[in-house]
């Protein structure tokens, strides 16, 4: 079973084939949910009913659990989480901040893998070293 997990208190923040995240939207002055599909690379987002998100908004992530932000540390436009898939390995997922922005970014020491068609926009050879 793949886990995703907050990076500061490692919350399990996956079920059901979804991401729940906070979002906090500057458009529109509100904190939402966002769930997100936990298939890299698959772009099917909601969000609840009191957000509506325009493409090109930038959404501030956050653990719904101890509600620390999700923000990459090496860019302010990416979030990061932790995956840990079926055999145990620890991942560093890193996606896109703004809406209808479709990158990711599974880092391991050994590669990184990326996914969508804006990935080339922010990728790093050396992001691994510097978590
Ligand atoms: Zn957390």
């Amino acid at each position: 079973m793949k886990r995703y997990i907050c990076p500061y208190c490692f919350l399990q923040l996956n079920a059901n084939g979804q991401l729940v995240l906070i979002g906090d939207f500057p458009s529109d002055d509100k904190k939402g949910l966002v769930l997100l599909s936990d298939k890299l690379g698959d772009y099917t987002v909601h969000f609840s009913s009191n957000v509506n998100p325009e493409k090109g908004d930038k959404v501030h992530f956050s653990c719904p659990s101890c509600q620390k932000s999700l923000e990459y540390s090496k860019n302010k436009d990416l979030v990061r989480v932790v995956k840990i898939d079926e055999e145990g390995n620890e991942f560093s997922v890193v996606f896109s901040a703004i809406f209808g922005e479709h990158c990711t970014y599974k880092i391991s020491e050994e590669r990184t893998l990326t996914y969508g068609e804006s990935a080339i926009k922010y990728q790093h050879p050396e992001w691994y070293l510097q978590e």
